[in-house]
């Protein structure tokens, strides 16, 4: 597999093209944004983390039915990728209130709610990603009421999944954030990444939080952090 030009740039990553037009190659970085890329930082080994955590998830989510856009690992910080067309929202879900959600609706953080919290966010940076519903996902032409239906069963079923994952591992799942994307022949798979970048990960008996808030909230020991999500994951 040949890599190719970048293809786009993010915070966190990079996408390159292949000589397959099917297949992408995705470059973990270092670096690390928050609060709508006002604070940034470069966290040594970050990408290499990530790209390790993210890859046993999608791997997992994959033996269990998940169809994603993930191929393989192949190295360090780069994993080979179906190529899709991303639908531009964030599905955030959340099994306890924290964050965006405790501050905007004044809930205490780590407040248990009665159900499972589905957030759709509109990916667009100029409008600092803002809150939609299933309704302006249609009318702003993201996905069809299907599709979207397609898309937040898959997310509930993700959602069983990753917190059984994690409960094993002695880690509260929190909230996460999830991107769906279209392949070349239509379907729907989940795409993007998961890792405490992308997710709140509580430890179960103190509640230590191993995940980004750690970057954001300047907790310090954000790379031991994530070394201990990697180490429970490959335990
Ligand atoms: N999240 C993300 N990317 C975003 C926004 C949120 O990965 O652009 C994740 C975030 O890490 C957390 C969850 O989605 O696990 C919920 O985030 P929240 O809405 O509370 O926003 P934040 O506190 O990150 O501003």
């Amino acid at each position: 597999m040949e890599k190719r030009e970048l293809l786009y740039e993010g915070k966190a990553k990079q996408v390159f093209l292949t000589d397959d037009p099917e297949l992408i190659i995705i470059h973990y970085k270092d670096d690390a944004s928050a609060y709508n890329n006002v604070k940034k930082a470069t966290i040594e080994g970050k990408g290499q983390l990530n790209n390790q955590i993210s890859a046993i998830i999608f791997k997992y989510l994959m033996e269990h039915g998940i169809p994603t856009h993930f191929v393989e690992q192949l190295n360090d910080r780069d994993q080979l990728c179906r190529r899709v067309k991303i639908f531009p929202m964030e599905v955030i879900v959340r099994n306890i209130i924290a964050g965006s959600m405790a501050k905007r609706l004044d809930i205490p953080e780590g407040t248990q709610p009665a159900n499972t919290i589905i957030d759709l966010c509109y990916k667009k940076d100029e409008l600092g990603d803002p809150l939609i519903n299933n309704d302006h996902v249609v009318a702003l032409g993201i996905a069809s009421y299907e599709e979207l239906d397609e898309i937040l069963d898959m997310t509930r079923r993700i959602n069983v999944l990753l917190t059984d994952l994690f409960k094993v591992l002695g880690i509260k799942l929190v909230d996460f954030k999830l991107e769906f994307g279209r392949t070349s022949d239509g379907k729907i798979v989940l795409a993007d990444e998961i890792s405490p970048d992308t997710s709140r990960l509580w430890d179960a008996e103190t509640n230590e939080k191993l995940d980004k808030d750690r970057f954001r909230r300047d907790l310090g020991k954000v790379h031991e952090a994530y070394e201990e999500i990697l180490r429970r994951l490959t335990k």
